[in-house]
């Protein structure tokens, strides 16, 4: 096993084989102080060179000294080295024309977007322009797949009836079922109870290559619990910071956040919820806890209103979606998922050398 100084610590090189899905074969260090990281080809020609004698008898003094603040300084640089800079996810791109963006700074007023706007655009023509949407949506994933770099969370949020999981169907509709997991966030069980607050939420981002979908989300902790009263008022006005803080480190960890609002007025939801009790086959959708709910429809307006101003952040602005018409949310949602994986502009991994002219045995 070839051993070389780096930075004073002693490293031993094990090649990973080649895994699927992978861009690249990858090497993973193993330090003097029992942390692994991964390297990248443009990094592996350091990785290869001779031993130089010097530092690696100060890497061997380093080895048998007691555990220091200096020893440990040392080792989180390594680790910040060692994380891939080129993977930062890029800021969300503009949304398809019709969704109100919130600007980070702006303060968000509801009852200024019309939830019925449809951007003057026609039905039918927009069922046949969501279809090309989709597919652009496909190839693109199956890129983003295939890169195994990056991922791309999109989050959902709305009232009862609002339209979570009818645009989850319509907009995902023919997506490779592998490369895409959608999470429904429920009240949380006593474990996830037991854990804090961000804990079930971030056991369920995407990893690389995935998309994810969350059917409510994180904001259930600023919404539901702050309507609810399920705590403190500085606890959840404190959360809108962590809130923030997650999905910074997400995006610098390589994670498109993608956050929308289905915005439908109060009339819609009394005639969806009408129309659940009215129909034998929505019946299992009706849950009578949503007219309770509906009582205390202002409040779920101004906690929506609170967590869009103070958790738009240059890096995931909320995307306010006129809801009232499904097919003009599902049209602009899907157009603007699919501008958003243009624009991190995935790409398929290098091939191994030599593959184009091989020749497959009888
Ligand atoms: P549904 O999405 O209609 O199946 O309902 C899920 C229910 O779980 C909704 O009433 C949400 O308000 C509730 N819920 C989701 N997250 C939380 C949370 N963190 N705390 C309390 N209730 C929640
Ligand atoms: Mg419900």
């Amino acid at each position: 096993m070839p051993e070389r100084p780096n930075r004073g610590i002693v490293v031993s090189l094990k090649a990973i084989p080649h895994a699927p899905g992978r861009s690249r074969p990858i090497h993973r260090e193993t330090s003097n102080f029992g942390m692994t990281k991964k390297r990248g080809k443009h990094q592996r020609g350091q990785a290869a060179g001779k031993v130089d004698t010097k530092s690696a008898a100060t890497a061997s003094q380093a080895a048998h000294e007691p555990p220091s603040a200096a020893r440990w300084a040392r080792a989180a640089a390594e680790i910040a080295d060692a994380v891939p800079h080129d993977v930062q996810a890029p800021p969300a791109r503009q949304a398809a024309e019709g969704i109100v963006t919130i600007q980070p700074g702006q303060v968000c007023d509801l009852s200024a977007i019309d939830p019925n706007a449809d951007g003057g655009l026609d039905k039918e023509a927009s069922r046949q322009a969501l279809a090309t949407e989709r597919a652009r949506i496909q190839t693109l994933q199956e890129r983003l797949y295939a890169e195994h770099r990056r991922s791309l969370l999109v989050v959902f949020q709305a009232i009862d009836t609002g339209g979570k999981d009818g645009t989850i169907r319509a907009v995902l509709e023919g997506v490779n079922p592998q490369g895409c997991r959608v999470w429904s966030f429920k009240v949380p069980s006593a474990e996830e109870a037991d854990h804090d607050v961000l804990w079930r939420y971030h056991a369920r981002t995407p990893g690389r290559g995935m998309i994810g979908v969350f059917n409510r989300s994180h904001y259930e902790d600023v919404l539901v619990v702050r309507v609810k009263g399920l705590v403190p008022e500085e606890t959840w006005r404190e959360r809108y910071g962590l809130i923030n803080d997650f999905e910074r480190m997400l995006t610098l960890s390589g994670t498109t956040v993608l956050k929308f609002f289905l915005h439908i007025s109060k009339d819609e939801q009394k005639e969806r919820l009408e129309a659940r009790i009215a129909d034998p086959e929505k019946h299992w959708k009706f849950d009578p806890a949503d007219l309770i709910e509906r009582k205390s429809w202002d409040a779920y307006q101004a906690a929506f209103a609170d967590a869009l101003t103070h958790c738009s952040t240059p890096q995931a602005p909320w995307h306010v979606v006129p809801a009232n018409r499904k097919w003009f949310r599902n049209l602009v949602i899907a157009r603007t998922i699919a501008d958003t994986l243009e624009a991190m502009d995935p790409q398929f991994p290098e091939a191994a050398e030599g593959i184009s002219g091989m020749t497959v045995p009888d």
